[in-house]
């Protein structure tokens, strides 16, 4: 699958609430993780891979054997707390690393793969992840979080991603 870049019109766009899904959507999923684990990331949200539904991909254990994989569903932040302030990256925005300021602690309810509605709370690193992603899915990137001054560091990186990210248009069906 291909990752759409920053300067595609469809990573600044609200993405469409996830309905019924297709029989094939189990594929889809798997190539999708597989684009993922591809480029070492550990989130990804359906408008990156061109998609234009409320839904993304994290692997968490990649960090924290502990934890999971999961499909995140129509999520939605119920409760958050705390601030927390620590580096991000994104596969949209290739080879640029900023701190973003987000909450430490999230109440999260989503939907899972068997379409279960889930209610669960998130802390530090996971926490960090699910905001990331529900900021995909809303239009925003964590270079939209940084300051302006910092972000006019990274202005001319930026352009340079968006002459492909630019051209990425057309929006991929499920
Ligand atoms: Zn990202």
């Amino acid at each position: 699958m291909e990752i759409y870049l920053y300067g595609s019109p469809l990573l600044k766009r609200k993405t469409k609430r996830v309905g019924k899904l297709p029989d094939h959507f189990p594929e889809f999923l798997e190539r999708m993780y597989a684009t993922m684990y591809d480029d070492d990331g550990i989130g990804l949200s359906a408008n990156q891979v061109g998609v234009d539904r409320h839904f993304f991909i994290a692997d968490f254990s990649l960090h924290d054997k502990t934890m999971f994989r999961e499909i995140f569903i129509n999520p939605e932040i119920l409760k958050s707390s705390g601030v927390d302030t620590s580096e991000e990256g994104c596969l949209s925005i290739p080879e640029i690393h900023e701190k973003v300021t987000r909450a430490y602690k999230i109440k999260l309810r989503y939907e899972n793969f068997k379409r279960d509605v889930v209610e669960r709370e998130f802390e530090g690193f996971p926490a960090r992840v699910i905001q990331h992603e529900i900021d995909h899915l809303n239009g925003i990137l964590f270079v939209d979080r940084i300051s302006p001054l910092k972000r006019s560091f990274i202005d001319s990186k930026l352009k340079k991603i968006a002459e492909k990210g630019s051209t990425q248009t057309e929006p991929v069906t499920i």
